[in-house]
């Protein structure tokens, strides 16, 4: 029989799919297996097929396993992490397989479906204010580093936890590799902790020194010079420089408008059926621009672009995908059509 012991053992080992239509043609020279002098071709990294949902099960499995390793998180203990995205989704579902119990602290703003997916797990939220001036003892930060600082818990911290990075050097870089048959010579993403980048791309340029490794950034965040200006895509960009971001290993960012985000995410559900987050879309359309660059051009003819999908579109089935939502920060949902058509009117 072939099954598996623990939900665990399905993190990882995602395929990757080669985009075809959304890429307008480029590419398109008719060679299905993409074999060399094929290029440039872009191949997306389906992270959304881990079982949480998203690349977050990766850091979320490696954080823990360090933190039990180190005698840090000791059996029956308690998980305290501020956050209500993809990684308190990823430490809930290893906390529950694991026996830990787990306290997310999120502001006010953060939607009930998003709380109610942790508390599906068994988490517990714990919901903060928003509106407190930050040394308030009831604002987040402050909230979570009491519950963190109680006997039995333990803060993961993906902003400078090692082993966020460690996860994606041990696994999503050499999956790549492998998937590639070394070929890769681009690897493009989203850069929000920066535990993607430094990790996938660290692991590649050690594999090959020529891989480029290809950050896309929000306008308006620090990776791409702004100072944190408001963007409204979910999960990536900051307002500061975290300590798991490397550097020295990008050697290009991409910033990309929420607006071309947005449409390209709505292109990739309907064109590649690929139903993901904001994110994704940011990151394929910095793809699809640098095919754009390389099309044509002799190294073009072998590019294989690899681009990292974070997650799923269901978790923003009210924003991204709901045209009201985009139309109210004058975005176009990229198609024009009328999808909705209420029957009797
Ligand atoms: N996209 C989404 C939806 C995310 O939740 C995250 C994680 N913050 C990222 C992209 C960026 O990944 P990383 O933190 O590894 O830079």
């Amino acid at each position: 029989m072939d099954y598996v012991n623990s939900l665990l053992d399905l993190i990882g080992n995602t395929p990757l799919l080669r985009l075809s239509t959304s890429l307008d043609g480029l590419g398109d020279t008719g060679d299905a297996e993409g074999g060399p002098g094929a290029g440039p071709i872009v191949l997306a990294k389906v992270e959304y097929l881990n079982p949480g949902g998203s690349v977050k099960d990766r850091i979320a499995t490696r954080m823990i396993e360090a933190a039990e390793a180190s005698g840090e998180l000791q059996p029956g203990g308690t998980i305290v992490e501020p956050t209500s995205g993809n990684t308190g989704v990823g430490l809930a579902m290893v906390a529950q397989a694991k026996g830990y119990h787990c306290v997310f602290v999120c502001p006010d703003k953060v939607s009930e479906d998003k709380r109610n997916v942790l508390k599906a797990y068994g988490a517990e939220v714990v919901v903060c204010p928003t509106a407190v001036p930050p040394e308030h003892p009831d604002a987040y930060y402050n909230v979570s580093d009491r519950l963190a600082a109680e006997p039995g818990a333990w803060k993961p911290d993906q902003y400078s936890n090692p082993h966020n990075p460690r996860s994606h050097y041990e696994t999503t870089g050499p999956e790549i590799w492998a998937q590639t048959e070394g070929r890769i010579t681009h690897f493009v993403c989203g850069v929000g902790t920066g535990g993607t980048i430094s990790g996938v791309g660290r692991y590649l340029k050690e594999q090959n020194p020529a891989v480029q490794v290809v950050g896309a950034d929000p306008a308006g965040s620090v990776y791409s010079g702004g100072s944190g200006r408001p963007y409204l895509v979910e999960g990536v960009g900051e307002d500061f420089w975290p300590d798991t971001y490397d550097r020295d290993v990008a050697d290009r960012i991409i910033e990309v408008s929420d607006a071309d985000s947005f449409a390209y995410t709505r292109r990739l559900a309907r064109e590649e059926a690929l139903l993901v987050g904001g994110s994704s879309g940011m990151a394929a359309y910095a793809a699809k621009q640098l095919a754009e660059e390389l099309a044509g051009t002799p190294e073009g003819k072998d590019a294989v672009i690899v681009v990292l999908l974070p997650d799923s579109g269901r978790g923003y089935l009210t924003k991204v995908f709901n045209d009201e939502w985009l139309g109210q920060y004058g975005f176009v949902s990229g198609s024009g059509d009328e999808t909705v058509r209420t029957v009797g009117e």
